[in-house]
């Protein structure tokens, strides 16, 4: 049967690729760890979940708006308020499922074929697929770890050029872990300022997993003259431990927003009506559970850098953010026999130590694994004993 050109040009996500061989390995037996999905190892708060079960007793069992329900968009505008000192009105707001559908309808909206789109690499894997599915063209700006991974005004600006039509920003990222200061941001900003076609694609689903206590800051708190190009994506499967229930929205100008809202009401409707409830009531009073969630990450993230740096090949530089390791594993890619590349180690990890990593090349830099630790502390721990022991 023919595939369309466009789906065989697109690769298959290597975070989740990676969590499904995982899984197919444990259901085979294998007493595998995964340290691969970004996916919170938390249950949902109860309080989250009793809000959905009291939605379903109550019938809201229906279609809701397509771009979502005027209570939950009411708590998304308060959230932004609150959290984040930005103003919105209901019809500058879509509720979608899951942010990665967000970004996919922002992409779908607001892209032609011929259009450019510039990516600091590492990237999250689904970007540069999600910007080809819309016939344009992913253009990455390189960085490394002795920047943080983080791109300058400059770096931005030498990659503009005149079909560039959008720049998606990651902050903190997967995979690295970095924060952009409100000094590089305004940095960013004042080359973006002067390109007011270019759209900023502010992907902040990782906003609250910051450790040591570290302010959060959006491009618009410290530019805010760029309102109109910019589009806050967000959601609340990692702050709140909601993956399944794929929550995400964005918020920015209501041409963007409106023509969102008309590829949504043409693909899913609307997202599901219970979980718009949920997302409610985690936006609403979810915070004391992310503040604790935090604090785990934080010692396990402490945990993983003691560990992993007493590794020989191993360079690994503590995150400030997000749930991720992103390791340079270059040294130790030139003193195993027989492993070539990122690639190979991962496999090396998952047919010898029983865990499995995503390969740095899948986020657009390679040399590097991404280890999730987002699991249990006894599972981070049983894993780096395995990977220490294959590597003697
Ligand atoms: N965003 C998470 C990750 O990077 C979840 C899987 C995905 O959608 O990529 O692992």
């Amino acid at each position: 049967m023919k595939i369309s050109k466009r789906i065989s040009n697109t690769k298959t996500s290597a975070t989740i690729a990676m969590s499904m061989k995982a899984r197919e390995l444990i259901a085979q037996g294998k007493d595998i760890i995964s340290l691969s999905a970004g996916e919170p190892d938390f249950d949902t708060p109860e309080h989250i979940k009793k809000a959905a079960i009291e939605s379903i007793n109550a019938g809201n069992t229906k279609y809701t708006p397509v771009d979502g329900m005027l209570d939950l968009k009411k708590s998304i505008i308060k959230k932004f308020k609150d959290e984040n000192s930005l103003d919105y009105k209901a019809d500058q707001i879509i509720v979608s499922t899951g942010c990665k559908q967000s970004i996919y309808n922002l992409c779908q909206a607001t892209l032609d074929d011929g259009d450019e789109v510039l990516i600091p690499a590492p990237y999250w894997v689904s970007y540069p697929e999600i910007v080809k599915l819309s016939d344009a063209k992913p253009v990455f700006i390189e960085t490394n770890g002795e920047t943080n991974f983080k791109v300058t005004g400059k770096m931005i600006s030498d990659h503009i050029g005149k079909n560039t039509r959008m720049i998606l920003l990651n902050s903190p990222s997967n995979p690295s872990g970095f924060i952009y200061s409100e000094d590089e941001l305004k940095d960013i900003g004042r080359v973006l300022k002067k390109h007011p076609n270019i759209i900023i694609a502010s992907d902040d689903i990782y906003e609250h997993i910051i450790f040591n206590k570290r302010k959060f800051t959006n491009i618009l708190n410290v530019c805010p003259n760029l309102f109109n190009q910019t589009v806050v994506l967000n959601g609340v499967s990692k702050a709140y431990a909601m993956t399944g229930w794929r929550i995400g929205y964005a918020a920015g100008n209501t041409d963007i927003i409106g023509a969102m809202k008309k590829i949504q009401s043409q693909s899913t409707s609307c997202t599901c009506s219970i979980s718009q409830s949920a997302a409610k009531a985690a936006l609403d009073n979810g915070k004391f559970k992310v503040d604790d969630m935090v604090n785990e990450y934080q010692s396990r993230n402490e945990y993983l850098h003691n560990e992993l740096n007493t590794i020989d090949g191993v360079e690994y530089k503590k995150p400030e953010g997000s749930f991720y390791a992103f390791v340079n594993v270059d040294g130790l890619i030139k003193r195993i026999d027989g492993i070539k590349d990122d690639y190979d180690l991962a496999e090396y990890f998952l047919m010898n130590a029983d865990v499995a990593v995503v390969p740095g090349t899948a986020f657009g830099s390679k040399n590097h694994i991404r280890i999730s630790f987002a699991t249990s502390f006894e599972n981070l721990q049983e894993a780096v004993e395995r990977i220490k022991k294959v590597l003697i």
